[in-house]
């Protein structure tokens, strides 16, 4: 069952180490098919050089049960099962702790739109979530970081939005596909690294103009885009 999500969803954590976002095993893939009720995703602990389609593990959507696959699941597949009934419109979950991302997790900062790069990829601000509270970590922790997720995104697309950047921790990332979930988060390093840059040259920068940030993002995305080569 879901041979195919599992080799797109092994691939995808293959790219992930390849892109350079992930240092040791800091890192995981999911993928979702929604007529199936099911999400694939990473096993706990599987060295990325071992890695194949076959150790993907299958976790009902609904209640979170291992329905297929021997191994164990990432220890964040509660974080990525949050994610996916929030967002209906996402088919795919990245975690990592790319650096610069992550750098701008654990200084608790919003990354703000201060060029096109970050525009033609995220209409606005890069959220970053609430610090957690001793009750949320202490139970249900890797649920609770999918809810402070969702919190973070009340009121905004993710479609538009496709990452957010958890307090104290690090990046989450996402898309229609688990291939461009990892397009997201190999992005969203890229817009981390650039505006730590941008504060080096000018440590209080202005924000890019909302009629450049949406011109950037819109003639990439929905229905009025012109970037590219029509499919
Ligand atoms: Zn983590």
């Amino acid at each position: 069952m879901l041979e195919d999500l599992k080799k797109l969803v092994c691939q995808a954590n293959l790219d992930l180490v390849q892109q350079g976002l992930v240092f040791k095993t800091w890192g995981n893939v999911s993928g979702v098919d929604r007529p199936a009720g099911a999400m694939v995703i990473k096993p706990s602990g599987v060295p990325y050089s071992e890695m194949k389609p076959r150790h993907m593990v299958v976790v009902s959507l609904s209640t979170g049960i291992v329905t297929e696959g021997d191994l164990r699941p990432s220890s964040d597949t509660p974080t990525h099962l949050e994610l996916y009934r929030a967002f209906q419109a996402i088919g795919g979950v990245v975690h990592t702790h790319s650096p610069y991302a992550t750098a701008w997790a654990q200084a608790i900062r919003s990354i703000p739109p201060f060029g096109t790069t970050h525009a033609d990829h995220f209409r606005g601000p890069v959220p970053v979530t609430r610090v957690m509270t001793d009750e949320e970590i202490a139970a249900d922790y890797e649920i609770n970081t999918g809810k402070i997720i969702v919190e973070a995104m009340t009121g905004l697309d993710p479609r538009e939005l496709p990452g957010v950047l958890v307090a104290d921790h690090g990046p989450f990332a996402w898309g229609p596909t688990s291939e461009l979930a990892v397009e997201s988060a190999a992005v969203l390093e890229q817009i981390a690294y650039l505006a730590s840059l941008t504060r080096q040259v000018e440590p209080y920068p202005g924000f890019i103009s909302r009629e450049l940030l949406d011109k950037h993002f819109l003639r990439k995305h929905g229905p009025g885009s012109y970037y590219g080569q029509r499919s």
